[in-house]
């Protein structure tokens, strides 16, 4: 799970699809020794679809849940949720109060039921060819929830680690996750590259030395992960 966590204080370049020049991956070729994909968003399409769908199913403005997910974001239900600081009940409540101050009104647990995302075959093939040649780490932002996570399961076997926020209690962006992840895999940053649908989460890779990819349309995002890592991921 990935959730939004903009910091409007932050001056920089606004999170785009393109690095903007003298940004751009530096990587020498045959540098990359490991891939680390997001879930939501990446592995399976992303969370945001299934809010859009539930806001218009219930009336809701558009944008209305991703908007409560943003404010306050180091310490909202979500972010608390995802750092397992909260049980889920707790966060059901909190989260449908917050949507009420908000001026509307959502059933967390209905909304929270439909969250799997739709695998993408060629993400996962794309993992499975990296997993053949390289390290491979998974880092989502998740919760411990029923049936929260089953989706994970059709990546175990393509990941040499998993970083799961609700277990390690720290969760992207904080560079604290992104360390945790390069100590398991035993690679240094800079030979890592990493894909996530949020420019936010991607932000801190790129500083600590990782090559990064933000992943809008999956097979573009494939394409430059072929360039990165000089083999077929098809
Ligand atoms: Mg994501």
């Amino acid at each position: 799970m990935n959730i939004p966590n903009p910091r409007p204080h932050q001056a920089g370049p606004p999170a785009t699809g393109q690095a903007p020049l003298g940004q751009r991956n530096q990587t020498e070729p045959g540098q990359i020794r490991a891939v680390l994909f997001d879930f939501g968003g990446v592995l399976v399409s992303s969370p945001f679809e299934t809010f859009h769908r539930y806001e218009a199913d219930h009336g809701l403005p558009e944008g209305f849940i991703r908007k409560l997910n943003t404010m306050d974001p180091d310490a909202n239900a979500w972010a608390r949720l995802e750092r397992a600081e909260i049980s889920f009940e707790q966060f059901c409540d909190q989260f449908e109060s917050d949507a009420e101050r908000a001026g509307g009104k959502v059933d967390a647990r209905v909304l929270f039921s439909s969250l799997l995302g739709e695998p993408r075959p060629q993400m996962l093939k794309a993992a499975a060819r990296c997993h053949e040649r390289l390290k491979t780490g998974l880092l989502t932002n998740n919760f411990l929830a029923p049936g929260a996570n089953m989706g994970l399961e059709l990546a175990a076997d393509l990941f040499d680690v998993v970083i799961e926020s609700s277990r390690v209690g720290v969760r992207k962006p904080d560079p604290k996750f992104y360390e945790i992840a390069c100590k398991e895999l035993e690679i240094h940053p800079s030979e890592a590259v990493f894909l996530d649908d949020l420019g936010v989460n991607l932000k801190p890779a790129r500083a600590m030395g990782m090559a990064t990819i933000k992943v809008i349309d999956p097979d573009q995002a494939l394409a430059e992960l072929e360039e990165l890592v000089g083999f077929p991921l098809g």
